[in-house]
């Protein structure tokens, strides 16, 4: 197989892309196609030699933008497209090839995530269009959280919301988990032992991962449940939907709106849901910033707390996403609050690892869990289930 792939990632208005070759030292060529459907939509990416480019294609839709993209790959042919789905729900445990039983799957699986699904369906309908020939597997988002047990994937509710309707946990950010944690497993001489992952981004996530299997995930049904994000809530009480319907008289559409748009570092901090002027303000004294930061790091720690119940041992933890590979500040208050796990902070090297920086942040002289930091690659992660997948299908 050409050993290219074309990473999409398609949402309802966007496409990002990437097309990434098996060597590693080749440039990639990555970009993204946004506001699909109005007359504002435009393509925006990398060329190899590394210049960015804008492009204006009003009123394109997802089949347009791909063709658009397609003539951005410099004569490049992918061998496979790979496609990121959110949520494969039980049928799938790994990457899997396109097929019209796959299809099925996806769309049976759509009522768990109304939003994401039949977008990453779209593009996958206006992907075959544009590369009849070209095989396109689906990776997903939930995948690697299928080796969950009962006891962690479960809600307690009654059975049949289960058994009939799939309520349950099923944690998303699945290929960052799995790349970072697999990536520290080749770097410290730890191995594949007790890792806890944090990908702290616009969504935010922490898993327990044993043996390179997950164990337990902060995110559960919807990508809404756990640690503070952007705009979104996490945790809250399970009796604020009714409270807010019966106080204030809020649809559900409104409560899902404010729990999912309104919430998070933007509703604490009544400023902003970026973590670099959530931080610039608490610096300069600014009340719901400092309590934005604090909250963001309490629920944090709190989570990787309670995580570690799904483990034998702990050997590290690992920091990834935007807020994880660029904030000292977040690294070092998330681990000041976890005293008895024994973390030994370099805070010369915490202090230097940013800007996708890779490496080892802890005293190397300790005894305790180790600390890195860790660029996720989720691109670079569905390429190689992706061609993995073709192979061994072949
Ligand atoms: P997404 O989940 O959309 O992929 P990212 O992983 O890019 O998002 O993370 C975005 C978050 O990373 C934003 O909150 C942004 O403020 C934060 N971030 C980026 N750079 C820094 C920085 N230097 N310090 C603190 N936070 C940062």
């Amino acid at each position: 197989m050409n050993t290219s792939v074309l990473v999409i990632n398609c949402g309802s208005s966007s496409i990002k892309y990437a097309l990434i070759d098996s060597d590693p030292n080749a440039s990639r060529l990555a970009g993204l196609a946004e506001r699909l459907g109005s007359s504002e939509a435009c393509l925006k990416g990398n060329t190899s030699s590394g210049k960015r480019f804008t492009q204006t294609l009003p009123n394109a839709d997802h089949a347009e933008a791909l063709k658009a993209i397609l003539e951005r790959l410099e004569g490049r042919v992918p061998g496979a497209v790979g496609h990121r789905i959110v949520h494969g729900g039980e049928h799938f445990t790994q990457a899997a090839m396109i097929d019209d039983h796959v299809i099925d799957a996806i769309e049976a699986t759509a009522a768990l995530a109304p939003l994401h699904n039949p977008a990453n369906l779209a593009g996958i309908a206006a992907t075959q269009d544009v590369f009849p020939d070209l095989p396109q597997v689906a990776v997903f988002d939930t995948a690697f959280h299928q080796t969950l047990p009962p006891r962690a994937y479960r809600y307690a509710l009654p059975e049949a919301l289960y058994t009939e309707y799939g309520i349950r946990r099923y944690g998303f950010h699945g290929t960052s988990h799995a790349y970072v944690s697999q990536r520290a497993a080749t770097l410290s001489n730890r191995g594949a032992g007790g890792w806890l992952t944090a990908h702290l981004g616009n969504g935010c996530s922490t898993s327990a991962i044993w043996n390179n299997q997950s164990l337990d995930t902060s995110m559960g049904l919807t990508p809404l449940e756990g640690l503070v994000m952007g705009t979104r809530s996490g945790d809250v009480d399970p009796g604020l939907h009714a409270h807010l319907h019966r106080q204030l008289n809020w649809s559900l559409d409104e409560i899902d709106n404010v729990l999912n748009k309104q919430s998070g570092l933007l509703g604490l901090s009544g400023l902003t849901n970026d973590m670099r002027e959530v931080e610039d303000q608490a610096l300069a004294g600014h009340k719901g910033a400092k309590l934005a930061l604090e909250v963001f790091c309490y629920r944090i720690a709190k989570s990787l707390a309670a995580l570690s119940c799904a483990l034998p041992q702990l050997d590290g933890i690992i920091f990834t996403g935007g807020i994880g590979e660029n904030s000292p500040t977040v690294r070092r208050n998330v681990l000041a609050l976890l005293p008895h796990f024994r973390f030994s902070v370099d805070d010369v090297a915490n202090e230097a690892t940013i800007r996708g920086k890779e490496g080892k942040v802890d005293n190397a002289d300790h005894h305790g869990p180790e600390v890195w930091v860790i660029p996720t690659d989720e691109e670079g992660r569905i390429a190689m289930e992706t061609r993995h997948c073709v192979e061994t299908s072949e």
